[in-house]
């Protein structure tokens, strides 16, 4: 029994752990100690979820946005990206493509784009819930006020991801443009919690400046937040920012943070991401074998999916969603999960 297994297990009784003892495992864990952690983390999730891996239908429907965020390649000042915005018309066609894929839930995903008043927003959402009454509507847009968000859940919207990229609020202020605060990042998915949504927050794992410290705080805010679903992916530069040079953040380190996530909030819903899958050929089949238990295939229109690079080399830009739904399948299947048909709402 080492130090770190200890720690791995009084992580599994009780949920928490200080930031110094986090940060113990973070800087001390080893291949021995993952898999250790790994065994625990995928106990957790099945005893909740089984084997099922849900899946989630990705809608990119703008990649227009008012802010810059260093590391994002649909950044205001990235001059590279190719903009464009999908109709009403052709979101509820990706919708009806998906549902008869099997989707279950729709998640809209776009850049902070003022084009989509929250009128548009609220006529997208409920017209997807009149035309798919079984499916789940995530939305994935920003920062908003109560107000707004109240709008969206009125009109029937039942989850929203907003990844808090990191929590500490220096680390945050290296990352984002001043007019950008993890205080407002933090009051909106406090607002979204309280407004009854799923709530999804996330960060990046290896992104310039981060420190085992970082990721400590990462948890711990996770804790505080008790989120249903965490997005949890490696940095990966994109040559359109001023973080191109930046090295990209790791696999095992990425697993790691989900390994011990699952132990933290044993119920969340958590995607083995398609940044995942970009620096690692199996590196979805690993994300879900560490403790997650969705994938988010691309359900965008063929013609607009290489302009939503939020990263550079991104994979399956070029797949029709049913064979990225094949593939996902066997994929799972590979490692004896199932891929299933299903909202995958979170379980209590
Ligand atoms: S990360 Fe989101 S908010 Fe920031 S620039 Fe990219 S799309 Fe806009």
């Amino acid at each position: 029994m080492s130090r770190i297994t200890e720690l791995i297990d009084k992580l599994e009784r009780e949920h928490i752990l200080s930031k110094n003892e986090l940060t113990e495992i973070i800087s001390g864990h080893t291949p021995e100690t993952d898999e250790y952690l790994f065994e625990k983390a995928r106990a957790v999730r099945e005893k909740i979820y089984g084997k099922d891996v849900y899946m989630r239908g990705l809608i990119e429907f703008t990649n227009y946005c008012k802010n810059d965020c260093l590391y994002c390649g649909i950044r205001r000042s990235a001059k590279g990206a190719e903009r464009y915005r999908l109709t009403e018309e052709q979101i509820l066609d990706c919708c009806e493509t998906g549902c008869g894929l099997g989707f279950r839930t729709f998640v809209l995903q776009g850049g902070e784009d003022g084009f989509y008043t929250d009128d548009k927003i609220v006529s997208i959402v409920t017209k997807i819930k009149e035309k798919f009454p079984d499916c789940a509507v995530t939305l994935s847009i920003g920062e908003k006020s109560r107000e707004s968000y109240e709008k969206f859940r009125n009109a029937g919207a039942d989850r929203y991801l907003l990844r808090h990229e990191t929590a500490n609020s220096e680390h945050y202020g290296k990352l984002h443009p001043k007019e950008l605060s993890l205080e407002n990042r933090m009051r909106c998915l406090a607002d979204l919690k309280g407004l009854g949504f799923q709530t999804g927050c996330g960060f990046m794992v290896g992104s310039p400046y981060q420190t085992a410290e970082n990721l400590a705080e990462d948890l711990l805010y996770i804790h505080d937040l008790q989120p249903h679903m965490v997005g949890i992916g490696p940095f990966v530069p994109h040559h359109d920012t001023p973080f191109a040079e930046e090295k990209q953040g790791g696999l095992e380190m990425t697993l790691l943070m989900l390994g011990l996530t699952r132990l933290i909030v044993p119920n969340v819903l958590l995607p083995a991401t398609t940044a995942l899958g970009t620096i690692h050929p199996k590196g979805r089949e690993k994300g879900i074998l560490a403790g997650a238990n969705v994938v988010m295939p691309n359900l965008s229109p063929q013609d607009v999916r290489k302009k939503y690079l939020l990263y550079d080399n991104k994979i399956c830009t070029g797949d029709e969603a049913a064979e990225c739904i094949a593939c996902l399948g066997r994929r799972m299947e590979s490692i004896g999960y199932k891929l299933v048909s299903a909202r995958g709402d979170y379980v209590k």
